[in-house]
C-alpha cells in the first residue's frame, strides 16, 4: 500500500497528465481519486465531492453500478477481444448497432466505432472527405468549423477543433479546414442586437465561409450542438435552423460532434432532436458508455453509408478497438439502465427545467455572475467583474479558477473554463442534489468575490 506522498511522488516522476502544468502538479500533487458511489467521488483522503462535471461529462448513470461492471465481466469470460476487420465481427456492436439506430433520428441506421471521441472524429473527416471523392468530387473536401470548438487532441481533432492554444501546439494541421465565429451572444451581439438576429449572423459566417471558397469546394460543417469544452456556449433558436438550412442549400453535409451532448444531456438521446436537425454524422461517445469502459460511436447518416456501401471498394480505415465486445457489452448495458430509469424523459421534464430554475433564481443575482444558462443537465456560470457592462476580471478567465477552486474545496467538484463555471453532472441528479449544489456554489461564489474584490 501506498501513501498519498509517496503516490504524489511517483506521479511526478513518471505520469504525464492530459491538459496539466506539470511544474505545477508537482508543486501541489494529484488528488488521488479512489472512490465513487452515485453522484460522489471520494479522495484518498476521505473527502467528498459532489461530482458536478460526471467524470468529463460522461458518467451519466453515476458511480458504483454493479450491472456494467457485472457486464464487462460476463462479456471477458465469453470473449473478451475480437476484431471487426476483415468481415468478422462479435455479437455485442452489432446489437448496439442495432440500438443506436433506434434511438438515432430517423435518417442514421449505420455506426463505426472507437475507442475515443477524438478518434470518432478523424473517422467523421475522413469519411466525409471519402464521401465526396466516392461521389466524384475530391475538389468538395473544405471543412467548415467554429473558433472555441473542441473536437478532441489527435491531430484531426485538433484542427477540427478550434482553440488558438491547442493550434499553436500543433506541429502540423490537417489543411483546408476553416473556422467561423461562435454562436455566443452574451459575449459577441452587437448593442441592440437581439438574440434571434444574432443567431442568424453567426449562421451567416457559415454562408459567407461556403461562398468565399466556392460551395463545389466545400465538404461540411461541423459544430457540437452545444459548445461544451469552450464554456458550454448555447446557440440562440434561430441558429441551427439556420445552418440546417444553409447546408441544404449549398449541398454541405452536416456533421455534429454529441461527444458530450449525446445520450441525454438535453432531455433528449440526442441534442439533434433537441435542436431539430438532421445531421449526416454524429459523433458519439463518453456517455455512451457512461465512461465506464472507452468507447466511441460515429452515426452515419443513410446519405453517405449508401454511397459507402452501394459504390463499393474498401474504406481503407478502422482500429484494432472497432467494436471492442467487452465495451460494447457495456454499452448495451448502459442504455438499457438509462432507459429503464427513464433519465432522459427526467432530464427533459423535471430536472432540467428545475436545474434551470434554480439558477436562475439562486444564482443568476450574485455579484459575481453575469449570466447563468443551461440546456437539460448542461450549464455555465458566466463570471464577470462588472454585471452592468460585462467587463472580466482578467482576460483569460483566470477568476472563474478561484471560483472554483473554492467549490471544490467546499465539496463540489465543478470546471473552469474560461470564465465559465461549467456543470455537467450525472443524469441520476435530483431536485436535492441540484439544491445541494447550488448551497456549495453559492458558498464559493461568496469567498471568491471577498477573494476577488480585496
Ligand atoms: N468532441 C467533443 C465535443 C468533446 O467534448 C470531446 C472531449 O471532451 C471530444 C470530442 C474528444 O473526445 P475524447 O476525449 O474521448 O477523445
Amino acid at each position: 500500500n501506498y501513501s498519498l506522498k509517496q503516490l504524489q511522488q511517483i506521479d511526478a516522476a513518471h505520469h504525464l497528465h492530459p491538459f496539466t502544468d506539470h511544474k505545477e502538479l508537482r508543486e501541489v500533487g494529484s488528488r488521488m481519486i479512489t472512490r465513487a458511489e452515485g453522484p460522489f467521488i471520494y479522495d484518498s483522503e476521505g473527502t467528498e465531492l459532489l461530482d458536478g462535471m460526471a467524470g468529463l461529462w460522461c458518467v451519466n448513470v453515476g458511480y458504483g453500478r454493479d450491472e456494467l461492471a457485472e457486464a464487462a465481466y460476463a462479456q471477458m469470460k465469453e470473449m473478451p477481444y475480437y476484431n471487426s476487420f476483415f468481415k468478422c465481427s462479435t455479437p455485442t456492436p452489432v446489437l448496439l448497432s442495432k440500438k443506436l439506430s433506434e434511438l438515432a433520428p430517423d435518417n442514421i441506421n449505420q455506426v463505426f466505432y472507437g475507442s475515443s471521441g477524438s478518434e470518432s472524429n478523424d473517422t467523421a473527416l475522413r469519411l466525409v472527405r471519402h464521401y465526396w471523392a466516392l461521389e466524384g468530387k475530391p475538389e468538395k473536401n473544405r471543412i467548415i468549423s467554429r473558433k472555441m470548438a473542441y473536437h478532441g487532441s489527435t491531430v484531426a481533432g485538433t484542427s477540427l477543433g478550434g482553440m488558438d492554444g491547442m493550434h499553436h501546439q500543433l506541429g502540423g494541421a490537417v489543411p483546408n479546414i476553416v473556422h467561423v465565429m461562435m454562436p455566443y451572444a452574451y459575449e459577441l451581439a452587437q448593442a441592440g442586437e437581439s438574440d434571434h438576429d444574432f443567431g442568424l449572423r453567426a449562421a451567416k459566417s457559415v454562408e459567407d465561409a461556403i461562398l468565399e471558397a466556392g460551395a463545389e469546394n466545400v465538404a461540411a460543417f461541423i459544430g457540437e450542438p452545444i459548445m461544451g469544452a469552450g464554456g458550454v456556449k448555447i446557440p440562440p433558436a434561430s441558429y441551427w435552423p439556420e445552418i440546417q438550412r444553409i447546408c441544404r442549400k449549398y449541398d454541405v453535409l452536416l456533421m455534429l460532434d454529441e461527444v458530450i451532448t449525446g445520450y441525454g444531456r438535453t432531455g433528449e438521446w440526442f441534442a439533434a432532436q433537441t435542436f431539430g436537425i438532421e445531421a449526416d454524422t454524429i459523433t458519439t461517445a463518453k456517455a455512451l458508455t457512461s465512461g465506464y469502459q472507452p468507447l466511441s460511436a460515429l452515426l452515419v447518416g443513410d446519405r453517405i453509408a449508401a454511397t459507402l456501401v452501394d459504390k463499393g471498394g474498401e474504406f481503407y480505415h478502422g482500429y484494432t478497438y472497432s467494436g471492442h465486445p467487452v465495451a460494447c457489452a457495456v454499452a448495451l448495458k448502459n442504455l438499457e439502465i438509462i432507459e429503464r430509469e427513464g433519465l432522459v424523459e427526467r432530464v427533459k421534464t423535471d430536472t432540467g427545467p428545475y436545474f434551470a430554475q434554480m439558477l436562475k433564481e439562486r444564482i443568476a443575482g450574485h455579484g459575481l455572475v453575469g449570466e447563468v444558462r443551461s440546456v437539460g443537465l448542461m450549464g455555465a456560470i458566466e463570471i464577470v467583474k462588472d454585471k452592468a457592462t460585462k467587463q472580466r476580471f482578467s482576460p483569460g478567465g483566470s477568476a472563474a479558477v478561484v471560483v472554483r477552486d473554492h467549490a471544490i474545496a467546499n465539496g463540489m467538484m465543478m470546471r473552469a473554463t474560461g470564465d465559465s463555471m461549467i456543470l455537467s453532472p450525472p443524469l441520476i441528479w435530483t431536485r436535492a442534489t441540484i439544491d445541494m449544489a447550488c448551497d456549495r456554489i453559492l458558498k464559493a461564489l461568496d469567498l471568491a468575490q471577498a477573494d476577488l474584490r480585496t
